[in-house]
């Protein structure tokens, strides 16, 4: 209203000039260039950058819509007990926690579990991320961060609420080493040095007690003065999820979908090693889909394992390779799951020939378990199961192809890890002080006598080997009941041990 009384005086004003014969054209494009200040700098937030911390107050998460991330979760709720019961807090004289950071691997729930403290704590949740305070201006940064505290406590305050959370996201980009920024390091160092004033002056008798929560994947990038105690003291980590996290996290997401009888979330889970919270998300949507256009009212288990090949690997290609490729490309993944399977009986869960992604076939591994500590003979195995592709096409075609070069890495990468581990014939060795071409040298043993091996393996299953491929080149696909008919229905599963 009183926009509009304003600019109706000032109309009157011009047009009352323009009678008594003033030339009111350079007041009319100072205003201009004035409105064009005024939207560029306040509209878009380049001083108050306020378009960028979202305030959702409808935004409920409770730590039970977190899968898995156990140890996250107790870490999180035993550190927020000191905003929950700050009264007690400040009797027994405690310095509050200002800071919290949560580090791990993208999509793992480090958002969503900042969301659940501000439930858990009924506080104000403000969300930003370290990419929105850098700007090529001097000074803006800092004035964001001034910003971003200031309207925490505001909101909190007209929302009658006693405690503020700030999440700020890749806080790496903003809370990077200072000097490390080339040219423009004056800004960055800025904008961190203005984070530190603001969490240095959160107190507990603050009428709004704000916490912040920051989020990296790059722990080591951060300036040390972020990290030291007073600050982002408690560091939490929150790490892909484990069988059990996966398999909670599939439960939350298929509790508003309609599966069919065949699915078993617990084999989904098992399936899906390596998968982050944001993967299994994308598999059980991506799965809804496929059901959903193929006409089906359930979502059944070969709709999940398209969808996890889709997550995994991308989608699938229109431009299809050759016959004799494609023959090739079977007799590969072949070669892989003979040898997987006889060395862990029940390891593959999936061979494909269709071509998705960068990928012109796949063989998907069933870990029993997921370890955390392997042997020399499980890394041996597995450097077979790498080379075992390029052997099935050097015994079925005669030759290899370009096909196992990613085999290869893998294979030598994991020969390093015999080597560094002190599990090779070398012993214990430092990295740095080995001699130039020994560790060449090892990697080549140890990959030679693997080969060796993998040769072994596959030729004395060639009966196997063949039907495999066979049956590849039929159907498109291979399941592990297939794999199970052909190696024990027919007891042709010669191991090499024997
Ligand atoms: P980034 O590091 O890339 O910012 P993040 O760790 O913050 O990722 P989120 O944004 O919390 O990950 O997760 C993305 C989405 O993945 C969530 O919205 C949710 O749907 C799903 N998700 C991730 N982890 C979990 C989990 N532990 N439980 C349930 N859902 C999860």
């Amino acid at each position: 209203m009183i926009k509009e009384i304003l600019l109706g005086m000032v109309m009157a004003v011009l047009i009352f000039l323009t009678v008594i014969g003033y030339n009111v054209l350079p007041i009319i494009l100072l205003f201009i260039i004035g409105g064009l200040c005024y939207f560029t700098i306040v509209q878009k937030g380049l001083l108050g950058g306020m378009s960028m911390n979202q305030y959702n107050p409808d935004n409920k998460v409770l730590f039970s819509d977190v899968g898995g991330q156990e140890v996250a979760k107790n870490e999180l709720r035993e550190a927020l007990e000191f905003i929950v019961k700050a009264d007690r807090i400040k009797k027994m004289g405690i310095r509050p926690l200002k800071g919290i950071l949560l580090t791990g691997p993208p999509g793992t729930g480090k958002t969503l579990l900042a969301k659940a403290a501000s439930t858990y704590t009924s506080s104000v949740f403000l969300a930003t991320s370290g990419s929105e305070f850098i700007e090529m201006y001097a000074g803006v940064g800092a004035q964001r961060v001034r910003n971003l505290f200031k309207k925490a406590r505001e909101t909190a305050s007209k929302e009658n609420k006693g405690n503020s959370i700030i999440f700020i996201d890749e806080i790496e980009v903003l809370g990077g080493k200072r000097g490390t920024h080339g040219s423009s390091h004056m800004e960055y160092d800025q904008t961190l040095n203005q984070l530190l004033v603001e969490m240095d002056g959160l107190k507990t008798d603050d009428k709004v007690r704000t916490l912040v929560i920051a989020a990296t994947n790059r722990v080591d990038l951060l300036d040390p003065a972020l990290l030291r105690p007073g600050r982002f003291d408690r560091q939490v980590k929150v790490d892909l999820p484990d069988k059990k996290g996966r398999l909670e996290i599939l439960r939350i997401h298929t509790k508003n979908k309609p599966l069919a009888k065949d699915v078993n979330l617990e084999t989904i889970a098992k399936e899906t090693f390596g998968f982050s919270g944001a993967h299994l998300e994308s598999a059980t949507n991506e799965a809804a889909i496929l059901a959903f256009r193929e006409g089906e009212k359930e979502i059944a288990l070969n709709h999940f394992r398209e969808a996890v090949d889709k997550v995994m690997l991308g989608e699938k290609l229109n431009s299809k390779p050759t016959d004799k490729e494609l023959y090739r490309v079977a007799v590969h993944e072949s070669g892989h799951a003979l040898a997987s399977e006889l060395l862990n009986p029940g390891s593959v869960s999936h061979v494909t020939i269709t071509s998705r992604g960068n990928a012109l076939g796949y063989t998907r591994h069933n870990p029993k378990d997921d370890p955390y500590l392997y042997t020399k003979e499980y890394i041996e195995s597995q450097i077979k199961i790498c080379l075992a592709g390029s052997i099935a096409e050097e015994i079925m075609i005669g030759n290899k192809s370009t096909g196992a070069t990613n085999d290869f890495k893998q294979a030598v990468k994991l020969s390093k890890q015999i080597i560094l581990s002190g599990l090779s014939e070398l012993g214990v060795v430092s990295e740095d002080d080995l001699p130039k071409g020994s560790m060449h040298e090892e990697i080549r043993e140890i990959i030679q006598v693997q080969e060796k091996a993998a040769s072994g393996l596959l030729t004395k299953n060639i009966d196997a080997l063949k039907k495999m491929i066979d049956l590849l080149q039929k159907n498109e696909s291979l399941s592990a009941k297939d794999l199970g008919k052909i190696l024990y229905a027919n007891k042709c599963a010669k191991n090499a041990a024997s």
